[in-house]
Formats: C-alpha cells, structure tokens, sequence
C-alpha cells in the first residue's frame, strides 16, 4: 500500500489496485484556518476510485474540495450523511456504520467508532496491510475493542488537539500517543495538525509533531514517522 501524506485529514493511498482520497481538503479554505490547502494536480485524481469522509464538519466533507473531484468517484460516508454527497452530485455514495465493512475482491474499507460531535467514524483500510485512519477523535475507551479487532500496520492519528470553547474534540500528542499504546500499530503518523487555528475562546489547535516525538516515551519514540507534505510512504 502507498500513502501520500497531503496536508491535515488529506490523504491519498493506493490500495488494491485502487485509488483512494480521505476527507479532501485541496483548495479554497476553511473559517477557523489562517493555513492554505495543499494543492494537487487535477490530472493525478482523474482516475479517483473511492472518497473517504470521516465526518461532516467543513475542514473533513469540504464541498469546494469534493466539486473539484470526479464524480463517478464511490464516497464512503458514515450513517447520515449520504444526502449531502447526493447534492453534490456524488450518486454513488454509501453510508456505513461503525461495525459495518465495504468489500470489494482487493480491498476492504471497515468503518470503526470515533467519538466526536455528529456522525463520524474512522476507516481501516485492508489488503494484506491494515492502515487506520482515525478521522477526528478524542481518545476513547471504545479503542480497545478496535485495537482486539484489527492488527494495524500503520495508524494514522490526530494530534492537533482540537478544542473548541474549551472542550477537547480530538486527540492532542499525549492522546495519540496512549492511543497507540492501546492500538499498538507498527507505525504511528500524526495527522490533523499545522493549520494555524486559534481564536481566542473559541478554537485552538496546538498540537504538533514536535511534541508529539518529544512526549513520546522509548518503544513508541521509534514507530513515529513525521511526513512532509507530499511525502509518500509504502508500507
Ligand atoms: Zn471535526
């Protein structure tokens, strides 16, 4: 499997003789993020196989991004949220919930519990490697039961630590990094961080890969892998 660490959620990963796009953020911008978008080339998602939305708030299901996508794309979207691709012209969109897989004869896609506001999931992405893609999470006491379930090759995390009136809504680095104490992954990429979000009282997101390789204690320290944006990995 190959993975392309595009900037915050963004993610592109070939799997199973597919091509598979996570909640594409790619142009435009998003209200509570002074950070751009990393571009990628139109060309290089013209053959666009699935679209993996973990959520609906507007930096995950982004409509000025998804406009920008083919639209015989297949979206994967959890329970609740299919009207809305709908509308955007994505026809063939399938809702899933936590517990419930899509499978095609290379690959399966399984839907796995998040906990944060709205529906929301998170995806594993299986060919013979297993990646997580955990979407926007806090830390929950439902990973265990993901972590029995699933062997993980490489989990991609949350660490910006977003907080909105104060109320964490997703992993900070010393979440993530319990998380992947329980998950216990071979590899763990820090995701969902650099966006430059802070509105005083209302929005923060200060998490980074700095902290996240600073609090990281020895046996976790070594399975961190900080990628650039743009950077490819192969696992
Ligand atoms: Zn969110």
């Amino acid at each position: 499997m190959k993975i392309r660490y595009i900037k915050h959620s963004t993610l592109i990963i070939e799997s199973g003789g597919k091509k598979i796009i996570t909640d594409p953020w790619l142009v435009g911008n998003f209200r509570f993020f002074p950070a751009r978008p990393r571009q990628v080339k139109p060309e290089e998602l013209h053959d666009l196989n699935l679209i993996l939305i973990s959520h609906g708030h507007g930096d995950h299901l982004h409509a000025e991004s998804l406009a920008t996508l083919p639209r015989q794309a297949k979206v994967i979207v959890p329970r609740g949220l299919k009207n809305k691709l709908i509308r955007l012209g994505f026809l063939d969109t399938v809702e899933l919930s936590p517990g419930e897989e899509f499978s095609l004869p290379t690959l399966t896609i399984a839907a796995v519990p998040a906990k944060h506001p709205g529906p929301a999931v998170g995806y594993m992405i299986k060919d013979g490697k297993t990646v997580y893609f955990a979407g926007d999470t806090v830390l929950f006491p439902g990973m265990k039961e993901i972590a029995s379930r699933f062997k993980i090759d490489a989990a991609f995390l949350p660490i910006g630590g977003v907080r909105m009136f104060g109320f964490k809504l997703g992993m900070d680095p010393a979440d993530a990094l319990r998380a992947a104490e329980i998950l216990n992954p071979k590899l763990l990429i820090p995701i969902h961080y650099a966006t430059g979000a802070s509105v005083p009282l209302l929005f923060s997101m200060k998490g980074s890969p700095e902290e996240l390789l600073r609090k990281a204690g020895p046996g976790l320290k070594e399975k961190i892998r900080v990628l650039a944006e743009g950077e490819t990995i192969e696992i």
